[in-house]
């Protein structure tokens, strides 16, 4: 099997100039790393011939991989760390915009998981994976906590296993927070459970856009009652939520204020690219961007005064940007990362239960060309819109199931959004540097896949 590098392409640029309330500063693109530029004292002295000749020579001499670093360059097959299980089939939501028609797959996957299923896939994450590092377990559905029953079982087995091995498990589940009772309150607090809420605004929108598919009651009056206790009392569990915006929810400010209200304290928006008629079009995207500058700017003034930023697309961008993560991938799929539908077979990513491309193992094993192949085919510098964009190891190319919807638009979005988050990066670390103290110090650290 071959390991060949991906270089990136000859004319990819390797530093992106910007500006901020402070004055210039150089994005050196491989490794993310970010310097402070001489300001020029008259407009007159700016000469862009020069000033990109001098970046090029800069970014030349200071875009080197270190040791600790993967090479962005490589191909690797590294070890699953994280398994999401498909423990539920089916929804009590009907979301119009739901990837998995409601954990069904379009009647890929017809039955939610079982004991057995669920065990085997659990002893070969904990067989397998590296164990001086974090391992995590999710569930996934439709909604997971249909098949509650299965989620005690499969913590209650796998963390007694982990005690055993002194590994370090960590849990995960994404849910409509719908259907928790108090034994699952009491379930997430005393584990480390990442609790994803999916919760899209205030009663209008939620009601709107994720209603009860019986109709007897209007969800965000479900949502309240069924995630306050857990919201009061969290225990060893952090809640987030997490919100699509679409073209008919654009008033993020809104939304958010009313998520907010309800307690969260960890807040991220994601817009809606395909699969559906209210996805974003390309005239709503900077619709999108004004929206997300707006209440990230909101939330940069409650970092300067002391508080934590709520808005995670923002407080995440920060972060990666202090510790200079840089990856040619966007996420672990088909990497670190797999999904097991309820069958049995191993998927790269949970959103594609079904999707042959996606397949890349069953119960017993692995494929390894297969896992290559797809892994090399989504390498940022195989992909020709990103080749030669200066944000591709901070975008990586996007979600690989939305890669059909990138369009100028799209992008140019995201790329301006780096830019007021590369900003903001410069203008906090200089007024609070004690913002990034329990994050990684610089220099620098590569997000591997
Ligand atoms: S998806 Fe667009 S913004 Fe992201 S790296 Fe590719 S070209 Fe750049
Ligand atoms: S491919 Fe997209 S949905 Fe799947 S794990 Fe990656 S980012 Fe998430």
């Amino acid at each position: 099997m071959s390991l060949l590098p991906l270089p990136s392409a000859v004319h990819a640029p390797g530093s992106y100039r910007f500006r901020s309330s402070l004055g210039q500063h150089l994005l050196v693109v491989p490794h993310s790393q970010i310097y402070d530029l001489p300001e020029q004292e008259t407009d007159a002295d700016a000469d862009a011939d020069t000033d990109a000749s001098l970046d090029h020579v800069l970014s030349q001499m200071l875009a080197h991989t270190l040791h600790n670093e993967a090479s962005l360059d490589s191909l690797s097959l590294p070890t699953v760390q994280s398994l999401s299980l498909n423990v539920s089939s089916s929804c009590n939501l009907g979301c119009s915009y739901c990837y998995a028609s409601q954990g069904n797959f379009e009647g890929k996957q017809s039955k939610g998981m079982d004991w057995e299923q669920a065990r085997s896939s659990i002893d070969r994450l904990l067989a397998e994976a590296n164990p001086q590092a974090p391992l995590t377990l999710g569930f996934i559905g439709g909604e997971p906590f249909v098949n509650r029953a299965l989620i005690h079982q499969c913590v209650h087995y796998s963390a007694a296993l982990a005690r055993e091995q002194h590994l370090d498990l960590r849990y995960s589940v994404t849910t409509n927070g719908t259907l928790l009772r108090p034994e699952d309150h009491e379930l997430l607090r005393q584990h480390r459970f990442a609790v994803t809420v999916s919760i899209d605004g205030g009663s209008v929108v939620q009601n709107r856009q994720r209603p009860m598919l019986n109709g007897k009651r209007d969800s965000f009056a479900a949502v309240i009652e069924h995630c306050q206790p857990l919201l009061d009392t969290p225990g060893m569990c952090k809640l987030a939520a997490r919100a699509t915006a679409n073209s008919l929810s654009l008033d993020l400010d809104q939304q958010f204020d009313a998520i907010a209200a309800l307690g969260f304290q960890d807040i991220g928006f994601s817009p809606l690219r395909s699969g559906s008629a209210l996805a974003l079009q390309d005239q709503d995207w900077p619709v999108y961007e004004l929206a997300m500058v707006s209440l990230a700017s909101r939330e940069l003034q409650r970092a300067l005064q002391g508080q934590q930023i709520r808005l995670s697309n923002f407080a995440t961008a920060l972060k990666q940007l202090h510790v200079g993560a840089s990856s040619p991938y966007p996420c672990g799929a088909g990497g670190g990362y797999f999904s097991v539908a309820s069958n049995g077979d191993w998927y790269a990513c949970h959103r594609a239960i079904g999707e042959e491309t996606y397949k890349l193992g069953d119960r017993h094993a692995l494929d390894a060309p297969k896992r290559l192949q797809f892994l090399q085919e989504r390498h940022v510098h195989a992909q020709t819109d990103c080749q030669t964009c200066w944000a591709r190891y901070l975008c990586s190319g996007g979600c690989h199931q939305e890669k059909a919807s990138r369009s100028v638009a799209s992008c140019n979005y995201i790329r301006r959004w780096l830019t007021f988050c590369l900003q903001s990066y410069c203008e906090l670390s200089q007024a609070r540097p004690d913002y990034f103290t329990h994050c990684l110090p610089s220099p620098r650290a590569s997000t591997p896949a």
